[in-house]
């Protein structure tokens, strides 16, 4: 056995075996995998193979996507079979919400170049004649789904990768993993010592146990989750017809054929986790004992939709550990706080999946960035309130849910109240429906007096649209309070720190103290990793405000990139300040009321900050905001909240001062065309396609991502960001929908929502820049309909900033 080599992965299932397969593809070949048993014995063995493109998430259905495409390759590639089917997968729909569902995803997979179309019931019979179309209003068909072989397909990566000369260590187990003094892992196993660079845990359903090995908790359960074969369908046996994949998610399994027979695979609604604390050491190719009774009903529902089964016995029962995270989505990328650590594990699709999360762990590794965006499965989305506990609560709901419609925004109810600010109780008081994110209770919008504080989920405009017009109207005409106490807040400090975040930040960092910079940090490639907003507090000093979800991130990504000898403190203050936002054109009145401090613009300009007294309470007020209006952030001591709020509001009640939430401040920034991160920012994007070249600095000496903008700014930008609005009756576009000049697409919406100041429907695009100049019209399709849009001037509300400068 190598007891040295460049990377060791951990775990030979399918995500393990990809990544040394995509290591060795991109050129390394020094790299060892090692199993404690057999390639495949964990979850892989027991898999169904079922591999769609259908993902709601557009990344995601590019993640899907490689799949279709690589695993038909691979035969040829290696020579060993991987029995890859082509047979289309069909999804029913039996309402009306799901056949909006479906109209979304549709028009997303347009811009992927991904084959689907949405189906009525007679094109369902067509396509599936053993099925009983009753109560079926529609459905979305996308012929290029197929199944493949998952332990094949896994044997044939690690074969390619072997072909390419990679080492794999089969029964061997890992027992430990040390580091030496010069930063190389040591991994320890039953046979023996490898000292590598970097570790690559793809452990499986042992996830959580490798990672305790190096002190990170990771939030990853395994549960059960069965599959059923029944006996040969004699109509398949007489005609030899092959089906397509069948799934009803409205009544939450999926179907498919199985030699002559059918196979279904329920989602219950009563899981089970296995091994919650860790799956034991011991454990491997083994089914687990089936129970029939968790799934009876869906079976039976089943069976009644495809009665060519009803005298089919069942054949074979199996029931298998896979793992789920909180939000079902897998942990991906670099591991919080440890240099070359990097995780692909906590797959619930993974036959599909890993395919292509094997590709971007290696570009993570070899190129410093993957190709695409992943936030959503980068494992630092969660923070420390992910626990097993919470982890446990919120999987079961994701299991449950796993076919459930995904509505725009949808809030949940399992696992809250992780964290919440000491105004929750009295806003909760006051009407406030709550959103999580992150694990903090925010306050979404406020139900007037008479109407629950409950969303009722839709595609289209919903309950909550109008209280929400009332406090963005509220907001504009007089002032509004709105608890952000979520923001990430850090404290950069000693003799390097401005040096150091004049390199990682775009923007030049403010040289006297109460200035403020809003900026973003870049990768290499000049793409966006963090948006921050940079106060300078003191000498040597600086205040740094991010995403309430981007906390665990922003902060390794900082702590990796500053300089280890002492010159630079970063300091998580997330826990210590809350945050009131005040905005409004009556916000300086109600302040001004509660403080000696001169606020008006003369004094305490736009993009500054102060130290003040509100009322009884130390505050840092920044007067800058998200809403484009007068306004300041209050950063506080967290305990003084309550007392710094009673005052603002006792003080505003002659002003018609109101509470608002979240969904207002997004309909308020549409209005200003301001982006957001995940939106219209992320890690594909460069602040120059997204219009934030006022945000950078070319003049102040080397930063991070410069040399790639300045590329870009010679090359000229393939497509901008645009602000559009939209004709639409009840629906607004939610990201992702396809923009159209004819029948070419142009463009893509990255978040959008009704703007209630200007009574329009409003969307924020990436367009080809041909087509970004406002006032150009094209056509956006909403929920499957065309809509008429506009590019307008991205700033559509006061353009020349008037309001925020008053
Ligand atoms: C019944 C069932 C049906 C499914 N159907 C589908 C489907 O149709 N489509 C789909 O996309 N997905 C499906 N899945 C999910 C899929 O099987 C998993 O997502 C995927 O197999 C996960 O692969 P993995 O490599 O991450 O983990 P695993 O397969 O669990 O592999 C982990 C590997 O790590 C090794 N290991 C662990 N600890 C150590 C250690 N200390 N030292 C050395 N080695 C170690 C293990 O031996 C194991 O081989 C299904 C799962 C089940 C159970």
């Amino acid at each position: 056995m190598k007891n040295h080599a460049r990377v060791v992965v951990i775990g030979g299932g399918i995500a393990g075996c990809s990544t040394l397969y995509h290591l060795t593809k991109l050129g390394w070949a020094d790299v060892v995998l090692v199993d404690k048993n057999e390639l495949t014995s964990g979850s892989t063995w027991l898999a169904a193979g079922n591999v769609p493109q259908y993902h709601r998430s557009f990344n995601s259905t590019k993640i899907n996507d490689y799949a279709v495409k690589l695993y038909p390759t691979l035969e040829e590639e290696t020579g060993q079979a991987v029995d890859w089917h082509t047979t289309g997968s069909l999804r029913i729909a039996l309402n009306q919400d799901r056949l909006q569902e479906y109209k979304h995803v549709a028009g997303k997979d347009k811009i992927l170049g991904i084959e689907s179309q949405l189906v009525t019931p007679e094109d369902i019979k067509k396509i599936y004649p053993l099925i009983k179309t009753d109560g079926i209003v529609g459905g979305l068909f996308h012929p290029q789904d197929g199944h493949v072989d998952p332990a094949s397909v896994t044997q044939a990566m690690a074969k390619g990768a072997r072909q390419r000369g990679a080492k794999i260590y089969t029964h061997n187990p890992v027992m430990n993993i040390t580091q030496t003094p010069s930063e190389e892992w040591v991994v320890h196993t039953e046979k023996g010592d490898i000292t590598c660079e970097i570790i690559v845990n793809a452990a499986g359903l042992w996830t959580s146990t490798i990672g305790a090995m190096v002190g990170l908790y990771l939030p990853v359960i395994a549960m059960e989750h069965q599959h059923i074969l029944f006996e040969d369908v004699p109509e398949l046996v007489e005609t030899g017809m092959q089906l397509p994949l069948l799934r009803d998610p409205d009544t939450s399994y999926y179907m498919r054929q199985e030699a002559r027979g059918l196979l279904i695979g329920p989602y219950e609604n009563s899981p089970q986790s296995w091994y919650p604390d860790g799956v034991p050491l011991d454990y491997a190719s083994q089914a687990l004992p089936p129970v029939l009774d968790r799934i009876q009903d869906i079976l039976m529902n089943a069976i009644d939709r495809v009665p060519a089964m009803n005298e089919c016995g069942v054949k074979e029962e199996i029931n298998g550990p896979i793992t789920y995270t909180p939000d079902g989505g897998p942990l991906l990328g670099p591991a919080f706080g440890l240099k070359n650590f990097y995780l692909n594990g906590g797959h619930c699709f993974g036959i599909t999946q890993c395919a292509a999360y094997g590709l971007h762990t290696a570009e993570w590794i070899i190129e410093g960035e993957p190709s695409i965006d992943l936030s959503a499965a980068d494992s630092r989305r969660y923070g420390d309130y992910a626990n097993q506990y919470w982890a446990h609560e919120k999987i079961m709901e994701t299991y449950e849910m796993m076919y459930a419609i995904e509505y725009p925004g949808e809030i949940r109810p399992a696992a809250r109240k992780a964290k919440t600010s000491p105004v929750y109780d009295t806003l909760k008081a006051k009407g406030a429906c709550f959103s999580q994110t992150y694990g903090w209770e925010r306050a979404s919008w406020f139900a007037p007096k008479g109407m629950a504080p409950v969303e009722e989920n839709s595609f289209k405009r919903t309950n909550w649209h109008e209280p929400v017009g009332m406090e963005c109207k509220a907001v504009r005409e007089r002032v509004g309070v709105l608890d952000l106490s979520g923001f990430s807040k850090f404290e950069v400090s000693g003799c390097g720190a401005e040096l150091f975040l004049n390199y990682i930040c775009a923007n030049k960092i403010p040289v006297k103290s109460g200035k403020i910079a809003v900026s973003c940090m870049l990768n290499q490639k000049g793409n966006i990793k963090c948006d921050v907003t940079i106060t300078k507090i003191a000498k040597d000093r600086f205040f740094v405000v991010a995403a309430a979800a981007a906390e665990k991130h922003d902060l390794d990504w900082m702590l990796k990139l500053a300089p280890k000898d002492g010159s630079v403190i970063i300091e998580n203050m997330t826990y210590r300040y809350g945050t009131l936002v005040i905005a409004g054109p009556k916000s300086r009145d109600v302040l001004s009321k509660l403080t000696d401090t001169d606020l008006g613009s003369a004094c305490f300009p736009f993009a500054s900050m102060q130290n003040i007294f509100v009322n009884l309470s130390p505050v840092m007020a920044l007067r800058i905001g998200f809403t484009g209006e007068l306004g300041w952030e209050l950063y506080h001591p967290i305990e003084q909240q309550r007392e710094i709020y009673d005052a603002l509001m006792k003080a505003g009640e002659e002003y018609g001062m109101v509470d608002f939430g979240l969904r207002a401040m997004m309909s308020l920034r549409l209005e200003k065309g301001y982006c957001i991160l995940g939106g219209e920012m992320n890690s594909e994007r460069t602040p120059l396609e997204a219009g934030l070249e006022r945000f950078v600095n070319f003049n102040k000496g080397n930063f991070l991502g410069r040399q790639a903008l300045i590329q870009q700014k010679e090359t000229g930008l393939a497509e901008n960001l645009v602000l559009m609005t939209v004709e639409t009756d009840d629906a607004d576009t939610i990201g992702d929908e396809p923009i159209f000049q004819g029948n070419e697409i142009v463009g893509r919406v990255t978040s959008g929502g009704y703007g209630h100041t200007v009574g329009k429907s409003l969307a924020m695009a990436y367009v080809k820049s041909e087509f970004a100049k406002p006032g150009t019209r094209l056509d956006i399709s909403v929920l499957g309909k065309r809509c008429p849009a506009q590019v307008v001037p991205t700033a559509y509300y006061d353009p020349e900033n008037e309001r925020l400068r008053g």
